[in-house]
């Protein structure tokens, strides 16, 4: 069938696709419940039942399980990531519920990321029509990726490594732009410890924290380089009990954003080499550059250009995005496997109380990644190596 009449037929199925989004929408599932991501789980996996697919469920103690799906059992991996978990905690359905209104549909997490699902949903339906004997797609679902994905992201890693490509399903940017570089992001806390006393009485007894704190910031500023596209924020600090006493603590929350792993090696440096001024103070630094930046390659720029050639078939001209955001992707890209992002749906208001979905971009959209996935298929795209 011509791409273009495959869409055609997709948009027809409008009405399932939003039952089934439905579904997933109103299981709820925040990063730090367990119960709820697992019966999201669960009820996947009873919907995807209906495909010749291998569900295994990644067990956690803490968090959500993680979920994959396998179609096909050739050597050519072709791994497409999602996840289970949203940044909405239970109850907010009530405030929030599932609504459609014209072209939009609205709820937890639609776009971020539960209208992927229905994307592969017919993605499976329609790869049953591919010659799948060299390929096997497989469908990660991680549980904690709103949370920097602590567990989850060895999964990922061990899943792009043995990938030919990675395809991620986070939402496009809100014009519909794919993700072809994400910055990596960090998380630094300085505490200072000083020492009490009376600011009238004795403050030559006391070593005050803030201001000891004050001086470090003024050390941390200098470190953003705009022309590389790192960035700090000091963005939380704490510190002091009373305005007339000379405080003994303080700390301050830093987040850090880098384009370049060059630069995130800098900036882990940079803040393991700071020193007190005070030496009656002491500093504890904590935090690292936990999320690797997804750096633009030449394999990432073949992939973009090779989904504008098929996004053209289906009338529209795609564009390509470096957002400070990180996903799942960044991880993915730390193994060398070409990686993708920004495939899913799109709309706008990610993680807040507007959150919507274009419900049009669930046919566009899957159609564009099947359309990529059967061109890899039918072009031999990746050549006999295996990763
Ligand atoms: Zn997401």
């Amino acid at each position: 069938m011509e791409l273009f009449d495959l869409l055609a037929r997709l948009h027809s199925k409008r009405e399932e696709s939003l039952r089934l989004l439905q579904g997933f929408v109103e299981l709820e599932s925040f990063s730090h419940d367990k119960a709820g991501v697992d019966q999201l789980g669960k009820h996947l996996v009873e919907v995807f039942s209906s495909f010749p697919v291998q569900a295994e469920c990644i067990k956690e103690e803490t968090v959500g399980n993680h979920l994959r799906f396998q179609l096909g059992e050739g050597k050519k991996q072709i791994l497409l990531i999602g996840h289970l978990d949203t940044v909405y905690p239970r109850g907010t359905l009530e405030r929030m519920p599932f609504q459609v209104d014209g072209n939009q549909a609205k709820g937890p997490g639609v776009i971020d990321i539960k209208g992927s699902y229905v994307m592969v949903y017919h993605l499976f339906e329609l790869i049953a029509d591919l010659d799948l004997d060299d390929y096997q797609i497989v469908w990660l679902l991680t549980s904690d990726e709103e949370i920097g994905s602590p567990n989850g992201k060895k999964i990922v890693k061990e899943e792009a490594a043995r990938s030919q490509v990675v395809l991620v399903l986070e939402p496009a940017t809100d014009r519909g732009a794919l993700k072809t570089a994400r910055k990596g992001s960090g998380k630094f806390t300085l505490e200072v410890k000083g020492i009490s006393a009376h600011a009238g009485l004795n403050p030559e007894d006391g070593a005050n924290a803030i201001e000891e704190l004050a001086y470090q910031i003024t050390k941390i500023v200098p470190l953003a380089d705009h022309s590389k596209g790192t960035t700090l924020n000091t963005g939380e600090i704490s510190g002091g009990q009373l305005f007339n006493v000379v405080p003994n603590y303080g700390s301050a929350i830093i987040d850090v954003r880098v384009s370049e792993l060059s630069e995130a090696v800098r900036i882990e440096t940079a803040f393991r080499e700071l020193t007190v001024r005070n030496p009656r103070t002491q500093l504890h630094i904590t935090g690292s550059v936990y999320r690797p930046p997804l750096v633009k390659t030449e394999e990432t720029n073949q992939l973009f250009q090779l989904t504008q050639e098929i996004g053209r078939l289906l009338g529209i001209e795609l564009e390509e995005a470096m957002v400070g955001g990180g996903s799942d992707g960044n991880f993915a890209a730390e193994t060398g496997t070409p990686v993708l992002d920004g495939l899913g749906v799109f709309g706008g208001g990610a993680h807040s109380p507007e959150e919507f979905l274009w419900i049009d971009s669930l046919a566009e959209r899957t159609a564009l990644l099947y359309g990529l996935i059967s061109t890899f298929i039918q072009r031999d795209y990746f050549g006999g190596d295996v990763r």
